[in-house]
């Protein structure tokens, strides 16, 4: 709870405000939509930083960018510019913060609307990037403008930030904020990351990844003689038979008790994301066995499992191949580790924007959890802000698809239920008949 409960006359009159403000909501996400803010390679992301920062700075924001100094990926022609607003309230904390990323995923085929003209039709607002995830942004800039605008003040203080690169991983955005002190349990009680969770659903946190390299190293030799030499090929070919047949299987038998959604991402599992080695394909080919293979996984692990495990199974079962076969030999690199990270569903955040959402919609929201990962993990990893859960309009199942879009109801929904939900956490109270 806030320092004291909002009354039923200020929550009526903050849904009013939003409602009035939701032409001019949807024009604005309109606009941001239109800006190809691709990653990748990262394109626009100047355009993207300052479209969000100069409505915060009107909004009475105290507004900072935030280049990724430093980072081999922040270049001149591609620069990584991350964007934060903040309103002091009455105190500094609580502060509850609301992130989006504003980059979104190639446009792909198959799209019957312009991908970038933000067209409205039947309630639906289309356009890559509109619920993952450009519609959250929107929702949570007005929705403090609504409190704003029907003369409420918010006892604590509210941060908005705008950030790059989520899709390839988060490190020149919200980790990159999360390191420099931006983001932190030194400032920082509350995050909202609005993702697209659907409208009344919350997401508390996702599943661990594990990306890891094996290569294989065999011997050249004439492709007309292959028996002088050892073929690398066949060495991964028996790693990817092994993992089909054994390894999936085995993790098809663990089952998280974190809520998944989709429930079939509730199992461990692994996928193959490239298989290398051997003649290139574009190339003049030669006849020769292949000296050097490999393939690139990307496990997905459960909070349940141990990292250490999950790794020395990879290795024991590579092991197992080696003990079988004199010839086989092979290399292991690791390629990215990321924990699995879940919010404990009784803390303040949770239940605050549970009972908002019952408030709205008359029915307690689902919790989920994320079979992918998001920028959440810097904000726990690095920022060590324990109460952050991801939630927005943004349909979830539409995400990097063509033709994406996002309801027009539900971004007006979720502004009331964040704009609640800021209310609660911070504290809330009629200016003094100074408006
Ligand atoms: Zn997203």
């Amino acid at each position: 709870m806030g320092e004291q409960a909002v009354t039923v006359n200020l929550q009526e009159a903050v849904f009013r405000s939003v409602e009035t403000l939701s032409d001019e909501m949807i024009s604005w996400l309109q606009e941001l939509v239109r800006i190809p803010t691709l990653n990748p390679p990262g394109e626009n992301y100047i355009a993207g930083a300052e479209f969000i920062g100069n409505k915060l700075r009107e909004f009475g924001y105290d507004t900072h960018y935030i280049p990724a100094e430093g980072l081999p990926e922040h270049t001149a022609q591609h620069p990584r510019v991350n964007v934060l607003g903040r309103i002091e309230g009455a105190t500094p904390r609580p502060t509850l913060h609301f992130n989006g990323h504003f980059d979104v995923v190639p446009v792909g085929e198959g799209w019957t609307v312009p991908p970038f003209g933000a067209l409205i039709r039947d309630g639906k607002l289309y356009g890559r990037g509109v619920s993952d995830q450009k519609a959250g942004i929107a929702a949570s800039i007005f929705a403090i403008e609504a409190i704003r605008r029907a003369g409420i003040r918010l006892h604590g203080s509210i941060e908005q930030s705008g950030s790059v690169d989520e899709e390839s991983g988060g490190f020149a955005g919200v980790a990159y904020m999360a390191r420099h002190g931006w983001i932190g349990k030194d400032k920082t009680d509350f995050v909202i990351i609005t993702e697209p969770s659907d409208v009344d659903r919350v997401c508390l946190g996702h599943r661990g990844v594990y990306w890891f390299k094996v290569t294989t190293h065999g011997r050249i030799a004439h492709g007309s003689m292959p028996h002088f030499g050892i073929s690398a090929i066949d060495q991964i070919g028996d790693v990817l038979n092994t993992i089909t047949h054994k390894l999936k299987p085995t993790l098809a038998t663990r089952k998280t008790a974190a809520p998944v959604q989709p429930p079939g991402s509730r199992y461990a599992s692994i996928n193959v994301n490239s298989v290398f080695g051997g003649q290139p394909e574009e190339g003049t080919q030669t006849p020769c066995v292949a000296h050097r293979s490999g393939a690139i996984f990307d496990r997905r692990f459960l909070a349940e499992e141990d990292f250490d495990q999950v790794r020395s199974e990879i290795l024991a079962m590579l092991e197992g191949l080696k003990a079988k076969n004199p010839d086989f030999k092979y290399s292991m690199e690791d390629l990215m580790i990321v924990h699995p990270v879940h919010t404990d569903e009784t803390c303040q955040l949770v239940t605050t924007i549970s009972d908002s959402i019952h408030t709205i919609f008359g029915r307690r929201p689902q919790l989920t959890a994320s079979p992918g990962t998001y920028d959440q993990k810097h904000v726990v990893r690095i920022g060590d802000v324990a109460q952050c859960v991801a939630y927005g309009p943004g349909i979830l199942n539409q995400a990097h698809l063509p033709d994406e879009y996002c309801l027009i109801e539900d971004v007006v929904n979720s502004a009331k239920v964040m704009a609640l939900t800021a209310m609660q956490l911070l504290g809330a109270s009629p200016f003094n008949g100074t408006r």
